[in-house]
């Protein structure tokens, strides 16, 4: 394993195709951006005219493009990765994409030997040039670890997730956590800021409490066992004055009247002596 390929010279990109060469492989990038492979021409790789002309070149092809419609069309268009590629070659997908897609290009790339799976990465831009990511790869063990030479010049680490999509499939559920996360402390911090309060006192709150709480609920979840503690009735009551201060302040609620009309439900079905982790019930019933 020498010859590493590397599409999607991006914000992400660019960080971890460089630490691809800094590990000592010889680099074959291509981007539809010229600019874009200009630097690693200069820091000694190599530039293609296409995805399949990285991977005639190569032994490895790590991408890392936008969506969808860039990943299907980088290794199934018209001189994609996959018109370039033989049998036994690996391609890596770390794109945040549909699982499916991972699926689907896994499925065509099978049928001519050649094996792909998806890599997605935890962290940011800093993180991908310091090579500190998570790699979470959804594919055969045997496979991923075949890979780890590459894998590792990206990231301190690489998590086996399960079958090609679940490394997609694992970094969708962490955005939402993270995403959700971000609402929710700006619909918090709002209604701390138009009540009037000290929000530096909020954060010190939070710094002490959130870490404590995070593990608290991940733990009771993952055990999938009812922790007595703090009960639904005792949420609702806090989350009803919550939402009369919001509405007296006029701060914005979206994600509050959610949780307030979950622990509500779960009061007028009898539930309401049951400690809150229990809500996750619902989730585990499906759609
Ligand atoms: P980006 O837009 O900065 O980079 C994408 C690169 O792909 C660009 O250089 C673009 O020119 C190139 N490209 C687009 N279409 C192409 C094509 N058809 N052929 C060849 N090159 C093509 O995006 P990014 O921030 O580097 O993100 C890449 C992926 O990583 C996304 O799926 C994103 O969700 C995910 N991600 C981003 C971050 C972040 O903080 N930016 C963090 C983790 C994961």
């Amino acid at each position: 394993m020498k010859n590493i390929g590397f599409i999607g010279l991006g914000t992400m990109g660019k960080g971890m195709a460089y630490n691809i060469l800094q590990a000592g492989f010889q680099l074959i990038v291509y981007d539809i951006d010229e600019n874009a492979m200009e630097m690693f021409v200069l820091a000694g790789g190599k530039k293609a005219d296409s995805p399949g002309a990285v991977a005639e070149q190569s032994d490895v092809v790590l991408t890392m493009l936008p969506d969808v419609p860039q990943v299907e069309e980088v290794y199934l268009g018209e001189n994609g990765l996959l018109s370039g590629s033989r049998p036994g070659q690996y391609l890596i997908d770390c794109s945040t994409i549909d699982p499916d897609c991972s699926r689907k290009i896994s499925r065509i790339a099978a049928e001519s030997g050649v094996v792909m799976f998806d890599a997605p990465v935890g962290g940011s831009p800093l993180e991908a040039a310091s090579g500190n990511l998570v790699m979470l790869a959804g594919g055969k063990k045997e496979d991923i670890l075949n890979c780890r030479p590459v894998l590792d010049a990206c990231g301190e680490r690489t998590l086996f997730c399960g079958p090609v999509g679940s490394g997609s499939a694992l970094k969708l559920a962490n955005n939402l956590i993270t995403l959700i996360q971000h609402q929710m402390i700006v619909e918090g911090y709002n209604l701390a800021e138009r009540a009037g309060v000290n929000t530096t006192a909020l954060c010190e709150l939070q710094r002490v409490n959130a870490p404590k709480n995070h593990e608290m609920i991940t733990l009771t979840v993952m055990a999938k066992v009812d922790q007595a503690g703090f009960n639904i009735q005792l949420a609702n009551k806090d989350m009803k004055h919550a939402l009369k201060l919001a509405a007296d302040v006029e701060s914005p609620t979206l994600l509050a009247t959610v949780v307030k009309n979950t622990l509500q439900g779960h009061i007028d079905n009898g539930f309401g002596r049951l400690a809150v982790q229990s809500i996750k019930k619902l989730y585990e019933q499906g759609t």
